[in-house]
């Protein structure tokens, strides 16, 4: 009597001749064909992530490793801007200020105008530029950022204005681009009352 082997598959005896040998087991035929369209599968979907940021899937190897993570590429670029918005928002307030350091009250400042209020890093940059340097006003009286939703409007209205004024044909391209980047996104009401500018004393 032939010699019957256990199929690791579907538990069936097979006579040897009838089997397929893959990594020292005997697989019946069809479980054999099977077996390699799972490996086939579980190779692929072992080789795609899920990117952190917009959870779409992409090649691994197209991706950016964020600690444990996966990042695709577009979303690391504007993770990057961000980044790099962030660092100079903070070296433009330390210029302000004449410090190297940020108090933590205005890094909750940052942080609470971009998550409450949706502004970007680009945007508060660019109502502090129009306050200090456009209006030419100083910061004798202040401390913090918190005139940045006072003039946010107005600063984004100036920038607009500004760049119409300056628009050649060559500058329409980067332009739409970096209007993108800096579409500045106004909440539909501001709460004034919340609105006070941070006080000398408390920081
Ligand atoms: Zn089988
Ligand atoms: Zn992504």
């Amino acid at each position: 009597m032939a010699r019957q082997l256990k199929c690791p598959r579907c538990g069936t005896l097979n006579d040897k001749e009838n089997t397929v040998k893959d990594n020292g087991r005997y697989y019946c035929p069809h479980c054999h064909e099977e077996k390699l369209k799972d490996d086939a599968l579980r190779k692929l979907t072992k080789s795609y992530k899920k990117c952190d940021k917009c959870g779409k899937e992409f090649k691994k190897d197209d991706m950016v490793q964020v600690g444990s993570k996966y990042r695709c590429e577009s979303c690391q670029k504007i993770q990057e801007k961000i980044n790099d918005d962030r660092s100079e928002l903070y070296d433009y307030i330390c210029q302000l200020y004449e410090t190297d350091v940020l108090h933590p009250l205005i890094l909750k400042q940052m942080e609470e105008y971009k998550t409450q209020r949706k502004y970007k890093y680009k945007g508060m940059l660019l109502a502090l530029r129009y306050f200090y340097e456009t209006l030419g006003n100083t910061t004798e009286n202040s401390k913090g950022i918190g005139i940045i939703p006072w003039v946010y409007e107005d600063a984004k209205q100036n920038y607009i204005n500004m760049k119409n004024a300056n628009k050649s044909l060559n500058e329409i391209e980067g332009d739409l681009v970096e209007e993108q980047i800096v579409a500045i996104e106004v909440p539909q009401t501001i709460d004034f009352e919340k609105m006070e500018l941070i006080n000398i004393d408390e920081l």
